[in-house]
């Protein structure tokens, strides 16, 4: 493609974008096609001669569009937020043209420089404890996704508590530090409350360790406290076992509950190996409101703490937010320097290299499209962005109370997420007493992901919710959904 093929091409395509986004609302949320579609549409063989752009863009509405459920719809409500903006589109196109490795400072110093900037910026942003800032100790990194910060703090964790587990017993001999870590890696147990997100799980998976989940109730709002993060721990170590790593949730997926953070802070005092991280994937957002960010201040409890940025900040994916107290911990365990990745600057220790923050090598240049995202909006219209979403979502529950005939709250409404049971024709939903007592159908199987066909949030969501969603679950005979109010 010429320059100004790509010109044309480009020029077009961004039109058929702007086009798609200003008919969003008239297309159905969901696609109506059967597994297998595309492959019909689609030829058995790989081109062998290249095509014209023009053909390859006509097939993106024919082929792909049918497939394509409308997550930036208004009128979709299902999972959390998947924030897509212009802004944040731009912040793409530039990162795809600047395409670099990006894995040493050297390798494009603006790269490592703005990724440093905006995300102090997004901590003050926060209110994140000082501690977070890259002037101190600790510091924030893009990572692709919530699971991946999960793992990778999941893996300083370990290390780090091996580390110190090893120099108490005053273990210096390589060969008996290498013997006796294999051993202890064996009894490490990482352990959260079991509303916490699976990722917690998968992360101890992939470290090769344990994984304990400690169950929470509704009478507590699905909290974890204090105190069963204490019986736990005594309950593991009795056993011989090492809790090493324990996640607490700042708005879990199923019912944004928040985990008891100042009890917790309470018994961590008694546990400085145990390294804490707190996912706030979603709900981390809020805290651009200053009424939320007592929550932030909490976060003097944790050793990390994450939040998407695409999920609720405006920011296309991915823009996962880590910070860490402490970012020695993270370089300690994932820092490798072969000759290969040698250079003055590195040596110098002045510069940040962000490979060692991080599970993979190379890197995108994802902090432009937050630099693009904070400056276009400014702190001022993130707060209003979200209090925009969390009015939505008042509303929204009180359209769902009005219909007490069918719906039934589950849970108090958190942020910007409503949790609803309903009552099927053919079958009797669940008491909440039997839920709690361990109700053989856990949330997670009864999700529905559902798309609200409301043409105006504000005015016609009360018949179409109990139309739509009366209707969905009539046919798949499932109990409950959560909604979030992603746009509008
Ligand atoms: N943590 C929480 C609390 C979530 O709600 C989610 C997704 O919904 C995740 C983690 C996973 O996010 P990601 O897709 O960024 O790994």
């Amino acid at each position: 493609m010429t320059g100004q093929a790509f010109l044309d091409a480009a020029g077009s395509v961004v039109n058929d974008i702007e086009r798609y986004y200003t008919t969003l609302p008239s297309r159905p949320v969901l696609p109506s096609i059967s597994p297998g579609y595309l492959q019909k549409l689609l030829p058995s063989a790989p081109p062998t001669h290249g095509e014209p752009w023009a053909a390859i863009e006509s097939d993106i509405e024919r082929t792909i569009m049918p497939g394509i459920t409308h997550w930036q719809s208004p009128k979709y409500m299902a999972f959390f937020a998947a924030s897509s903006t212009y802004p944040g589109i731009l912040g793409e196109m530039w990162s795809a043209a600047l395409t670099s490795a990006n894995f040493n400072w050297i390798c494009s110093p603006a790269v490592t420089e703005l990724e440093t900037i905006v995300l102090d910026w997004l901590a003050q942003i926060l209110a994140l404890p000082h501690l977070f800032l890259s002037k101190g100790e600790g510091g924030g990194v893009i990572q692709g996704s919530a699971s991946e910060a999960v793992v990778t703090v999941m893996v300083a964790a370990r290390e780090r508590y091996i580390r110190r587990h090893l120099e108490r017993q005053g273990v210096t001999d390589p060969d008996e530090i290498e013997d006796q870590s294999c051993e202890l890696r064996g009894k490490l147990v990482a352990f959260a409350s079991a509303e916490a997100h699976s990722s917690t799980k998968k992360g101890a998976i992939i470290a090769g360790t344990r994984f304990r989940s400690i169950p929470v109730h509704r009478s507590n709002g699905y909290a974890l406290t204090g105190e069963q993060v204490r019986a736990k721990i005594e309950e593991l170590q009795a056993r011989g076992l090492h809790p090493y790593y324990l996640g607490v949730t700042l708005g879990t997926t199923n019912t944004c509950a928040i985990d008891d953070f100042e009890s917790i802070a309470e018994v961590a005092k008694d546990y400085p190996d145990i390294w804490i991280h707190c996912d706030a994937a979603y709900a981390g957002s809020a805290l651009v409101l200053p009424e939320y960010q007592y929550l932030s201040k909490q976060m003097t409890l944790v050793d990390s703490f994450n939040m998407n940025m695409h999920k609720w900040l405006l920011t296309n994916f991915d823009a996962s937010c880590l910070y860490v107290r402490k970012r020695k911990d993270l370089t300690n365990a994932l820092s490798i320097t072969p000759t290969y990745l040698k250079n003055q600057f590195t040596d110098s220790g002045l510069v940040t290299d962000y490979r060692d923050w991080q599970i993979p090598l190379g890197r995108r240049f994802r902090s432009l499209k937050i630099w693009f995202v904070l400056r276009i909006w400014g702190v001022e219209g993130l707060k209003q962005h979200i209090r925009h979403h969390l009015k939505l979502a008042d509303l929204f529950v009180e359209l769902v109370k009005s219909r007490s005939d069918i719906f039934r709250l589950l849970t108090p409404p958190k942020f910007a997420l409503t949790v609803l049971t309903i009552e099927p024709r053919n079958s009797k939903p669940p008491e909440l007493a039997e839920i709690d007592k361990g109700d053989p159908r856990p949330f997670q199987d009864q999700h529905v992901p559902i798309a609200l066909e409301t043409d105006d949030h504000e005015l016609q969501i009360a018949n179409d919710v109990t139309k739509e969603v009366y209707t969905k679950l009539d046919e798949t005979k499932e109990f409950f959904l959560t909604a979030s109010v992603v746009g509008g």
